[in-house]
């Protein structure tokens, strides 16, 4: 028997695993949506795999994803080099370059949820295809945009019912000041550079900043050894007085954070403002989610200049939190209406009646002859309110047998009456 590939999951309903279930999945997506939408940002739907090049600069040339070759890419038949989304930000820059959408009222506010791909090693709340929810604000550079960016993932957390968040803040700076800062830490970590790992070797002259949230332990005893200063002392005058605004709103807000001075997360195009949200119980390497601004990003991908703040969700995270607070997830609606064929003819019958109800009423059927007292049993199963039962003595009258599961009330009703029979109200009394 084949099998799915480790590290991917299939998502559905009785799913064995918590995180993997589509009514936990569907409750985080629409809640979250239901909050976007109320904030006015708009739906997008991207490609999920466009050039290699596209999605490459989006992250960076010294991101891990691109330094540990964590993006899928493969030829297509022209033999042009196609990439599976690492991340969607850099697919909705490219979608805002693409249809002029820099005319429009700015910021542009986009959101949109779906399939990420990363070649990572796969373990428990990290895999090779997860999914998350994802926000970004295009076209402004006022740090009001980034409070509302995070108060808005935050109000998704809460609306979710989630209380254990920690959201840190941070800020990487501006490019002028992180420069600074991977000289500093150059500096710093030369002397160790033996000690460090292979990755991190790499990093040390391209981007030494990313030693600072490897996941070796080898490089996080040197991190804790050396004593490194943190980025938040390395900011210039602007970028200082940005992240206080971002700060001073939140606090206006009520958005309750921590500022975080040693967040160096996010991708090499990261400017300014970045924020992690943490959850008490799922440990401190275990981000539920986080954002950041990148203003430069849309130049690298050949466009105008086009300031963007924006974060992502991940939605398999933010799953385990909600098992592990024991937060309940609203269930599916029980069916209104069961039929039962009492005899093969009924089927074709009974499928008949549960097209005519549906969509207004959900009905569903038994798709074999059954006996009433088998029938009955289903639809308690199936927790329905009204069980139909259909045979000869149905079919000579053109009626339905019509039972309340709840107070056993029994009636005949026509086929033409039965929407009306079922009632507008749950519970309704025949
Ligand atoms: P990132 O784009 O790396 O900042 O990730 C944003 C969020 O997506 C993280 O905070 C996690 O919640 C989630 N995430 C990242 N990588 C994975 C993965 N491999 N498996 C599951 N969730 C992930």
């Amino acid at each position: 028997m084949l099998t799915s590939v480790p590290g991917t999951n299939d998502v559905f309903a009785q799913s064995k695993e918590y995180p993997f279930r589509e009514p936990v999945f569907r409750y985080i997506t629409q809640t979250a949506e239901q909050v976007l939408r109320s904030s006015g940002a708009q739906m997008i739907h991207t490609p999920i795999f466009e050039y290699a090049e596209v999605l490459q600069k989006g992250v960076g040339v010294t991101s891990d994803i691109v330094v540990k070759k964590e993006m899928y890419t493969f030829e297509d038949r022209g033999g042009r080099v196609l990439g599976l989304r690492p991340e969607p930000t850099a697919s909705i820059v490219r979608a805002y370059n693409q249809h002029g959408m820099k005319v429009w009222p700015q910021p542009v506010r986009l959101f949109t949820w779906g399939p990420i791909f990363r070649a990572e090693r796969h373990q428990k709340g990290r895999y090779k295809q997860f999914h998350q929810v994802d926000y970004e604000a295009l076209g402004s550079a006022d740090p009001l945009v980034d409070a509302e960016a995070i108060a808005l993932m935050v109000q998704i957390y809460r609306a979710l019912g989630l209380k254990g968040l920690e959201v840190k803040l941070g800020s990487v700076g501006d490019p002028e000041d992180r420069v600074r800062y991977n000289d500093y830490l150059r500096g710093l970590f030369r002397p160790y550079a033996q000690g460090l790992s292979e990755d991190s070797r790499v990093r040390l002259e391209s981007n030494p900043m990313r030693i600072l949230d490897s996941k070796s332990e080898t490089d996080q005893r040197i991190v804790a050894e050396v004593g490194v200063r943190p980025m938040l002392e390395f900011l210039g005058l602007e970028a200082r007085s940005f992240h206080e605004s971002v700060a001073g709103y939140l606090e206006k807000l009520g958005v309750p954070f921590t500022v975080d001075p040693s967040i160096v997360r996010g991708l090499d195009y990261y400017v300014r403002t970045a924020w992690e949200v943490h959850h008490s119980r799922i440990g401190a390497k275990s981000a539920l989610g986080g954002g950041g601004r990148y203003d430069g990003l849309s130049e690298m991908l050949g466009g105008p200049r086009v300031p963007g703040v924006g974060w992502g969700i991940g939605i398999e995270r933010v799953a385990i939190a909600l098992e592990q607070e024991g937060v309940e997830i609203p269930a599916d609606p029980a069916p209104d209406l069961y039929l039962v064929p009492l005899d093969e003819a009924a089927k074709l019958e009974a499928l008949q009646i549960a097209q005519r109800l549906r969509p207004a009423f959900r009905v569903e059927m038994a798709y074999a002859p059954k006996s009433p007292r088998k029938g009955l049993e289903e639809a308690l199963k199936r927790e329905a309110r009204f069980v139909g039962l259909l045979g000869e003595a149905e079919r000579a009258r053109g009626v339905v047998t019509l039972k309340h599961l709840e107070t056993g009330d029994q009636r005949e009703v026509s086929w033409e009456a039965l929407g009306e029979a079922l009632g507008p109200v749950p519970g309704v009394r025949l």
